[in-house]
């Protein structure tokens, strides 16, 4: 069989690698993005915060500093044209002593020099008009009005889908073991002997990010993986605080926030613990209960027995700290230790890498037909109940309601399952519908969910699973058929 040729190979189907093929999808180049896991999405970018910081966090003349700013700018435009939730619900970051006020007026004075607008140290009972439901401790706060929320998972799973639309191939399933340059092109391989040639390689592979830089050349760097465990609560408690509200950083990083998601639930964590295992992203007791204390500390009257599930990603450090955005040789483009804040830094890395790669010689025509938009994932639960009927008359699969919690019906389901990039599993289902992300996590409609997945790809009901590998969701058969 030929070997595919591209122009370009991203390596990671993360947030990161998803914008990148979007930015060079703009252009006559041919992209595919290696990814892999079964779906996009599948690393950090997945099991995150989902903020939008405003730019105060990082020492200023950092890439981290520059690149969140910008990215906080670009985001807004990037989550309209692709259809993603995103929200600018401002933050806090909270003080409850003279002492922490001191750690706060710094904060600001860095997030003014990082060109960060409107930012203001507040006292607490002015934070309380805002905020009612925060702890009558908190004695001042960093005001951040710049600070917004977004889908992470959607906007990944949209920027891959654009880049798609606009030509990008990608092909999962595909772990890079190996880079080979010969000549001006690089063989890429994957684990089980696929490969592919291209003429430069970007190396967006999160927390394996300095293994694939050591395919190469040397790597000049290593990732060191942070841990970071969440509780989800129920949407009943999403209105409790309107702003996004960080407890004071210590050196481990931002600490513990309480936010609303875009989606309406109240999000709580993470956690930062260093670990060595690459893949750990189990959750323990000791995690969610330091989560839960530290919540508990900012809204006392946060109730118990409302989590509805509970997860942990993984932060890809790099041991000088700052993000690396660097050509390690000609054709071959690290962009590694993207930890946080690099969801909110994403647009801006893209714009980055993609005028890198036009000053070094790479040609780069605009292409005529690019299209930046896509229709939202959401968009049948955005029109008003008439626009629904309407739907509902020519596509009754509308009006057939599926997951009861977040009211997710049987035509969104199979749209999100016919669109790319297309979904192999049923988490791969809920992180584009959102059914199975309710109060019942899945428990009434998973059975239907997977026999719409098999109907859809011709793949056997028995075969079809939760989260690919071997999360099979059904063993035999009971009845006949
Ligand atoms: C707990 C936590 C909280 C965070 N909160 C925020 C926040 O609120 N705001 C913010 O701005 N940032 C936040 N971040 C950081 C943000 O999530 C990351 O910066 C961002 O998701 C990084 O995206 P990425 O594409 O580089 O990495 P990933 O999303 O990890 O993508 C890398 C991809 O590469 C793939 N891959 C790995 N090895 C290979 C290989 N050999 N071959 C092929 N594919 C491979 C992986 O499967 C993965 O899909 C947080 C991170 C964590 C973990």
């Amino acid at each position: 069989m030929m070997t595919r040729e591209y122009d370009f190979a991203v390596i990671g189907g993360g947030v990161i690698g998803g914008l990148i093929a979007r930015e060079l999808s703009r252009f006559e180049v041919t992209t595919v993005i290696l990814e892999r896991s079964m779906d996009v999405s599948m690393g950090a970018s997945k099991a995150n915060s989902g903020i939008v910081h405003a730019g105060f966090d990082a020492e200023r003349g950092t890439l981290k500093a520059r690149m969140n700013v910008r990215g906080s700018e670009l985001m807004e435009t990037v989550a309209s044209e692709l259809g993603v939730g995103y929200r600018r619900n401002g933050s806090v970051v909270t003080a409850f002593s003279d002492k922490e006020r001191e750690h706060l007026l710094r904060l600001a004075e860095r997030g003014a020099r990082n060109g960060v607008k409107d930012i203001s140290v507040i006292d607490g009972d002015r934070l309380r008009e805002f905020e009612p439901n925060l702890s009558p401790e908190i004695k001042y706060a960093l005001y951040a009005p710049t600070g917004a929320i977004i889908s992470p998972y959607g906007l990944c799973i949209a920027a891959v889908g654009n880049a798609m639309d606009n030509g990008c191939d990608l092909m999962r399933g595909f772990e890079v073991t190996a880079v080979e340059r010969s000549g001006e092109w690089f063989t890429v391989t994957s684990s089980t002997g696929e490969a592919i040639r291209c003429r430069a390689v970007i190396n967006a592979a999160g927390i394996n990010s300095d293994i694939v830089a050591s395919m190469a050349s040397p790597a000049r760097f290593r990732i060191l993986p942070r841990k970071g465990e969440y509780l989800l609560c129920d949407k009943e408690l999403g209105g409790m605080v309107g702003c996004t509200v960080f407890g004071c950083p210590t050196e481990k990083g931002k600490g513990v926030l309480v936010t609303p998601t875009v989606d309406g639930n109240l999000l709580l964590g993470p956690t930062a613990e260093d670990v060595q295992d690459r893949d750990d992203v189990a959750t323990c007791a000791d995690g969610l209960s330091y989560v839960e204390r530290s919540a508990l500390r900012q809204l006392p009257r946060l109730p118990r027995g409302k989590v509805i599930t509970s997860f942990a990603g993984l932060r890809a450090k790099a041991d000088g700290g700052d993000f690396i955005i660097e050509w390690s040789e000609r054709g071959f483009l690290n962009v590694a230790g993207i930890d946080s804040p690099g969801l909110s830094s994403a647009p801006a890395i893209a714009e980055t890498v993609v005028d890198m790669i036009g000053n070094s010689g790479f040609r780069l025509d605009r292409k005529r037909n690019f299209d930046p938009f896509r229709k939202p994932l959401d968009w049948f639960s955005r029109l008003s109940d008439e626009e629904k009927s309407e739907v509902i008359r020519e596509r009754p699969e509308y009006g057939h309601i599926v997951c009861r919690c977040e009211k997710i019906s049987e035509g969104e389901i199979r749209d999100a399952i016919r669109r790319d990039p297309r979904p192999h599993d049923t988490d791969g289902i809920k992180r584009r519908t959102r059914s199975g992300m309710g109060r019942c996590q899945g428990g009434f409609c998973l059975p239907r969910v997977a026999e719409i997945l098999s109907e859809e790809t011709g793949i056997p009901f028995l075969e079809i699973t939760k989260a690919s590998g071997g999360s099979y969701i059904n063993k035999s058969r009971t009845k006949g058929d």
